[in-house]
């Protein structure tokens, strides 16, 4: 199949290019598009064979539920069984935006949608250009993040053309997403709303609009494989660069000297060596790459180059990673969670 590529402004959206993708939707063919996290991998959410092209396509595992995309509040009606009233509030607060919510499945929504479950994860994407899609093409939309499973999730359309051509029917190039690392995910079908995968938007920002307790799920917090994760997408090692990666934590001085032992030790050894650092520390690394994620005190801009950087890290045909770590004051639990995993939890205290 060939993979038609468009540009697409999200600024002045041209309205053709988005039907003809929301025509390909509507006949059952999947189209890559731009939201405000990642780019992801759409198709018709109601129709067993769109969800199955879609698991074929990545790779996916057929265990691992698909998010359900959404243009309307109304529209949660057609896929949940039960609108809990803490949906309502919550996307009063935060929809359209980087929030999906765990609820209990509508008969509309086939299993080979939820992996399944008998719950969907749904969310109303903060992208004009996947908004305009979910309108056009009159379905709602299956949508997982658009890389072939286990690579890190893409952030730009070149991104999702690396992994998905030939495999899909169209990419809307809306250019770099704001975001950079996927959506929030809170379980609304548990006694206590739980947080199933960390985002943008945090526990405390969902407690405060819910006027009760949110917990993290403990499955994610555990620093090793010890405890399983609520959602099944976060038990596999993902977002993982080829090249085995190590984090290094500590105080700055101590973190830079060991970077640059572990990093002079493995280049005598003809390694290729690439050390993930920040502005600020960038100049007194050296390897044969040193890549900056941004300044350390801008952890949007750390987010949003997260998966850039670790896709580079393939690109350049890294042996060893060493970065720092980003313990980020709001989400820095969320980019962590994703930087832990790219390590395979591999972390050296200094
Ligand atoms: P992706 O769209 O690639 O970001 O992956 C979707 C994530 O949502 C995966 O981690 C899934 O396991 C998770 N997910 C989707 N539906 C459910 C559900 N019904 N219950 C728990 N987790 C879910
Ligand atoms: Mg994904």
């Amino acid at each position: 199949m060939e993979t038609k590529i468009e540009k697409v402004n999200p600024d002045r959206i041209d309205e053709e290019i988005i039907e003809e993708a929301g025509r390909l939707i509507a006949e059952g063919e999947l189209v890559a598009f731009p939201t405000e996290t990642v780019y992801g991998l759409g198709g018709d959410a109601l129709r067993p064979e769109a969800s199955r092209k879609i698991y074929a396509a990545k790779g996916r595992p057929s265990d691992n539920p698909l998010i359900v995309h959404i243009a309307d509040f109304s529209d949660m009606e057609r896929v949940a069984a039960k609108v809990p009233a803490q949906a309502k509030k919550l996307a009063e607060a935060f929809w359209p935006g980087p929030l999906t919510m765990i609820v209990p499945k509508g008969d509309a929504v086939p299993y080979e949608t939820t992996g399944g479950m008998d719950t969907v994860a749904v969310r109303m994407p903060g992208h004009p250009v996947a908004l305009e899609l979910i309108r056009k093409s009159g379905c709602l939309i299956a949508a997982p993040s658009a890389n072939t499973s286990g690579r890190p999730s893409p952030t730009e359309a070149k991104h999702v053309a690396e992994d998905l051509s030939g495999r899909i029917a169209m990419i809307l190039d809306g250019g770099p997403v704001g975001i950079g690392i996927e959506s929030t995910i809170i379980d609304l079908t548990e006694k206590t709303p739980m947080v199933l995968r960390p985002g943008y938007i945090t526990p405390g920002m969902l407690a405060e609009v819910l006027g009760e307790d949110v917990i993290m799920d403990p499955g994610i917090i555990a620093a090793d494989d010890t405890r399983k994760p609520k959602a099944p997408g976060m038990k596999y090692k993902h977002y993982a660069p080829k090249a085995q990666m190590v984090i290094v934590e500590g105080q700055e001085d101590a973190v830079i000297a060991k970077i640059n032992a572990l990093s002079a030790q493995k280049r005598a050894e003809g390694r290729k060596v690439v050390i993930i650092a920040t502005e600020e520390s960038k100049a007194y690394y050296e390897a044969d790459r040193v890549m900056s994620i941004g300044s350390r005190t801008d952890e949007d801009a750390i987010a949003q180059h997260l998966y850039k950087l670790l896709r580079e890290c393939d690109e350049v045909q890294a042996d060893e990673i060493y970065s720092e770590s980003f313990q980020t004051p709001r989400i820095g639990q969320a980019i962590m969670n994703r930087l832990l995993k790219a390590a395979g939890h591999t972390v050296v205290q200094v």
